[in-house]
């Protein structure tokens, strides 16, 4: 096995209503459990993007799909081939944090979607995320139709008619359905198989200078650390152009907030590359792809709590500027999706408005914005906390409809 094919090199999303199996699923296929932090377990939700790899291999002389594994170890004793190790991006199913699925969105490359056969489809949030990968643009689909375990045959074959019904006429109206049990861990192969031939790892540039979507920032020193002892914050996200190389100089953006003489302004942060974390391994480069940790320069109290999520990094000179305020084109759904029976609030989505707040979400980065400005088809939004952001970037559009933001819309940056 060589490190190259051990890298992760592309993002698969796990979407779907909550409880449906999306965590179990990404256990079960890459033996780590995305919850690892304690107030996540407490609750039971991925609150953050969790992320875990996996290394789809193959079992040479064996029959498709029951070659697909992820064990090294084959049947008859000898070693599984790798095929390729990808990332997994567990969204929360938790309605409220439909924005936190949304920005993991911004750096999926396809994405599986869980589907329960124990209830009726579609579900809120299997209809509000089946939606947003519509409207973002991800059309590599699988749809995992998981705890088959749980149903009998009939159950089983309507829900899975329910499920067809349900994605005809949408960006999943192609994508394959497999019935599985991530819980008795049935039908992976299958699935392996469906997501090596949906889900093709992209064509990237690693000639092209680095550009990475920070998704989350830690501190990863214990309390009490002595100052020789501290290491540097570290960055997670994915890298989607370019490779980055232990030495090479970073720069984060928007950076950091500065107050002098009662002004605020932001700062881009500069630093370097001291280390690089691909899949579960220390590397010296890291080509585009999959979920990378970049352990920096940087004060941790800098990086601590996720304070750069949604900021991007990259060689210095080489980033989009930082905004403030923008112009974008927009494109407004139909109607509001995934609203339980029980909620207020109107299922027609009327106009944009000057003055109202809207929750942008670009590349992964959320912040709100009041609309300075609305006219047909475009508008100009003055934002909280500004964006890295180039000309032609996917803004995913939310309005508090009711008690919460909702998905109302696609926009393009000017
Ligand atoms: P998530 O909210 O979509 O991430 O769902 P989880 O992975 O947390 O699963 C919700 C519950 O369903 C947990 O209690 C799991 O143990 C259970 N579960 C998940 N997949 C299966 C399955 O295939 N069969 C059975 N019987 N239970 C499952
Ligand atoms: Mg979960």
């Amino acid at each position: 096995m060589t490190e190259a094919n051990t890298q992760p090199e592309v993002n698969i999303g796990l979407v779907g209503h909550v409880d449906h199996g999306k965590t179990t699923l990404v256990q079960a296929l890459s033996g780590s459990w995305t919850d690892q932090h304690s107030e996540e377990m407490k609750r039971g939700i991925s609150i953050r993007l969790g992320y875990a790899d996996a290394t789809f291999r193959r079992c040479p002389g064996v029959d498709e799909p029951e070659c697909y594994t992820t064990d090294e170890e084959c049947a008859d004793g000898s070693t599984s081939e790798v095929l390729r190790t990808v990332s997994f991006v567990d969204a929360p199913g938790h309605e409220t944090l439909m924005a936190t699925m949304l920005s993991g969105a911004s750096i999926m490359d396809g994405a599986v979607l869980v589907v329960s056969a124990t209830e009726d489809v579609p579900q809120a949030q299997t209809e509000e995320h089946l939606m947003a990968l519509d409207l973002i643009g991800i059309n590599n689909i699988v749809i995992a139709q998981n705890k088959v375990d749980l149903v009998d045959r009939d159950r089983a074959v309507d829900n899975y008619e329910q499920i067809q019904e349900f994605v005809d006429g949408t960006v999943a109206e192609d994508a394959p359905i497999v019935p599985v049990s991530a819980g008795q861990e049935v039908n992976l192969d299958l699935l392996i198989q469906a997501i090596e031939e949906e889900i093709p790892t992209p064509d990237r540039d690693p000639d092209e200078s680095a550009r990475m979507y920070a998704a989350r920032s830690f501190d990863i020193n214990r309390p009490g650390a002595t100052a020789s002892e501290l290491k540097g914050g570290v960055v997670g996200g994915s890298l989607v152009d370019g490779q980055l190389e232990v030495g090479d100089g970073l720069e984060i953006r928007p950076g950091r907030q500065v107050e002098e003489e009662g002004q605020t302004e932001w700062r881009p942060l500069e630093t370097s590359v001291r280390s690089l974390q691909a899949g579960s391994q220390q590397v010296d480069i890291a080509r585009p792809g999959g979920l990378l940790g970049v352990g920096t320069g940087l004060d941790p109290s800098l990086t601590k709590g996720d304070a750069l999520a949604g900021q991007v990094a990259g060689e210095p000179g080489t980033l989009p500027p930082t905004r403030h305020e923008f112009e974008m084109q927009v494109d407004l759904l139909d109607r509001v999706v995934g609203k339980e029976d029980d909620e207020s609030g109107e299922s027609d989505i009327e106009e944009i408005t000057t003055g109202e707040p809207l929750m942008l979400t670009v590349g992964t980065a959320t912040t709100v914005g009041a609309v300075t400005s609305a006219r047909d088809g475009e508008c100009e939004v003055r934002l909280k906390r500004p964006v890295c952001a180039e000309a032609g970037a996917q803004i995913a559009i939310n309005r508090r409809v009711g008690a919460r933001w909702r998905l109302i819309g696609v926009g393009t940056l000017s």
